[in-house]
């Protein structure tokens, strides 16, 4: 049985100060939570913070990007050691906004990934269509383009430790959830190319979240899919309540 995982996405949200009040109510709202697993990933500046209000909870702490090499030259980014000394145990990446605003391609994402695995990082790797690829029919190549490439050159056992999320990027902050058909249907595509690529024993175990306008009213119903594990929750993630529902909705 796959564990259900909800993650709090905060993008660029919450100064220190308020990063570490929302991880406070988090802590005190959802505490005797232990049939779900909970993450939050802060911006890199609350990172510490959280960390200590987190620590030794059912909260689970992760970053939400960061650089293949363990350092270097490379002015504005953090590295997986970084992270790892924080306390960190997940990374997001690849999510769309990377790839749309920073230029991401599936070869960085992979890149980090193999990083992430190597030093004990869980990677929470994003894959999702734009609106235009939806409607011109390509939703499944772009999927099949990005989980491949995204994910390629990984073992048995390494593949076994990646959370995938998929983002249909015309859902994310816009309202517009994809209905839990469309979703299911993603997310079994994705469990069988990991079939084809693996073995249906290892698919079976890999977790894959839905991501797009989450939100405590459509949480039960997205979960109830047979093959949607959680939810990588964006805005709805920025307020104590409104993420602590969705993590009880996801029960
Ligand atoms: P919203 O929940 O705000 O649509 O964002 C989803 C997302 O991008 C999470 O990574």
């Amino acid at each position: 049985m796959r564990k259900i995982i909800i993650a709090g996405n905060w993008k660029m949200n919450k100064t220190t100060v308020e990063a570490i009040e929302l991880a406070n109510g988090l802590k005190r709202d959802l505490y005797d939570i232990d049939a779900i697993g909970i993450i939050v990933c802060p911006p890199f500046t609350a990172i510490d913070e959280v960390a200590e209000v987190v620590y030794q909870t059912n909260i689970g702490l992760g970053a939400q990007n960061m650089h293949w090499e363990d350092a270097g030259a490379f002015t504005g980014e953090v590295s997986a050691p970084m992270l790892k000394e924080l306390g960190c145990g997940y990374v997001i990446l690849g999510h769309s906004e990377r790839r749309q605003y920073f230029h991401e391609t599936n070869e960085t994402v992979n890149k980090k990934l193999k990083s992430a695995l190597k030093h004990g990082l869980t990677p929470i790797v994003c894959v999702g269509e734009s609106l235009e690829e939806r409607e011109a029919g390509r939703t499944f190549d772009v999927i099949r383009d990005h989980v491949t490439n995204s994910l390629k050159g990984l073992d048995k056992e390494e593949i076994k430790k990646v959370i995938i999320a998929y983002e249909p990027v015309w859902a994310i902050g816009t309202g517009k959830t994809a209905t839990p058909d469309q979703a299911q249907e993603v997310h079994r595509f994705i469990r069988d190319l990991l079939e084809k690529a693996y073995t249906r024993e290892i698919a079976d175990e890999i977790t894959i979240q839905y991501g797009g306008s989450v939100k405590p009213g459509n949480i039960k119903e997205l979960i109830s899919q047979k093959d949607i594990d959680g939810a990588l929750v964006g805005g709805a993630s920025l307020d104590v309540k409104s993420f602590a529902e969705i993590v009880k909705g996801a029960q």
